[in-house]
């Protein structure tokens, strides 16, 4: 396995390989810049079919760390980490225990919270050992209630101004009453922004290949639910995928009609050109760090101190970042995808 060379090693500042042998840990830890203060980023499980794509995985997941937010304004660096393993199989206390100690190790370099496989209970069991979590306090609501440390409904809500100011870009409107947009993915994410979506008037198309969630969500929004493959192909506005990465690629974009892409899931274009093909289309894409930026600035505030308005103010701000690349992306005729990768790579010094 290539390490040094390897096509997505980028100057990582520490890549750490944890093995437990007692627990049957088997993960990986990449802190990729600490320039602008400690990374922070989720801890994914996943039965990964090799060490190599585990690897791949994670530098490119703790790159994105950086970027995100760097063009959100945090002192944050970024990172992130993999446990090898199948979440619903594999999860045990003594692996997360083992996990939080290999955190702990990196002497706060590296602060962990959720992601694709892991939940607030899980970091919370981390939390035995380790100081450097977040994503784990309980925090206020606008209404005065308390949620969960999950940090998901702040990343919809980031999602809603971006894809409001996409749109205000693109199709030069500024109300959402009867715009139409297509859901991919209605989870924790895809799920509050539904909602987010129908209480600003829009008309919904969501699927799942969970279909008794896409029939949930539906119900409760009064959407339309479609199975999985039909969402690309949808007359609508907007799409927003919500579900899983590498959605944008050769085929999918050749059928998207839609003329501005927005959503939450992380690493959407299959490969960097993708970028390019989406703007030859006319497609206005919203980079996906950019615009899922929510969840990392809910979980910096919890440690720096939580406080509802002015979380969602700074949430709010991921439109006026977006609204940005969009206008550079028009004076300087570039995909919106690279111009916001030079953005970030400009704050963090690392321009090349
Ligand atoms: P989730 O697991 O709660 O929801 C994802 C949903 O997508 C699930 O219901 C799943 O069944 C569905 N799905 C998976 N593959 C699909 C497919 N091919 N077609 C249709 N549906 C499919 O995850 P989430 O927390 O809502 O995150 C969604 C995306 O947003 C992920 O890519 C995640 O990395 C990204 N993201 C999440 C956060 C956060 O705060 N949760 C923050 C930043 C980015």
């Amino acid at each position: 396995m290539h390490l040094f060379d390897h096509p997505d090693f980028d100057g990582h500042e520490q890549v750490v390989f944890c093995a437990d042998p007692e627990s049957g840990l088997r993960a990986i830890i990449a802190v990729h810049d600490t320039m602008l203060g400690p990374s922070l980023g989720g801890c994914r499980m996943w039965p990964y079919a090799s060490d190599a794509e585990a690897l791949r995985d994670v530098l490119r997941l703790s790159r994105g760390m950086t970027y995100k937010s760097a063009l959100a304004g945090l002192p944050l660096g970024g990172g992130k980490s993999v446990i090898i393993g199948n979440p619903r199989t594999d999860k045990t206390e003594a692996l997360l225990r083992a996990m939080g100690r290999n955190v702990e190790r990196l002497g706060g370099r590296y602060i962990v919270a959720e992601d694709s496989g892991t939940g607030v209970p899980d970091i919370k069991t981390m939390a035995q050992e380790t100081t450097h979590v977040s994503g784990v306090v309980e925090k206020t609501t606008g209404t005065g209630g308390t949620r969960s440390g999950d940090p998901s409904p702040s990343t919809a809500y980031g999602v809603f101004v971006g894809l409001k100011a996409a749109v205000r870009h693109r199709l030069n409107r500024t109300d959402l009453e009867g715009l139409t947009v297509a859901i991919q993915g209605v989870g924790s994410v895809g799920g509050h922004l539904a909602h987010f979506l129908r209480d600003a008037g829009a008309t919904l198309w969501v699927t799942d290949i969970n279909a008794e969630q896409a029939r949930r969500v539906a119900e409760s929004v009064g959407a339309t639910a479609v199975a999985p493959d039909a969402i690309f192909d949808l007359d609508v506005d907007v799409f927003a995928p919500c579900a899983l990465g590498a959605v944008l690629n050769d085929d999918t974009i050749a059928r998207l009609t839609s003329p501005v892409v927005a959503g939450a899931a992380n690493n959407q274009l299959a490969e960097e050109r993708h970028g390019q093909m989406l703007s030859d289309r006319g497609i206005l894409y919203a980079p996906d760090y950019v615009i899922n930026a929510g969840g990392v600035i809910d979980v910096y505030y919890e440690r720096a101190g939580y406080d509802h308005e002015r979380v969602m103010r700074h949430v709010e701000s991921i439109a006026d970042t977006l609204t940005e690349i969009f206008a550079r992306a028009d004076a300087e005729r570039r995909p919106t995808a690279a111009v916001a990768d030079g953005m970030a790579r400009q704050k963090v010094g690392r321009a090349r």
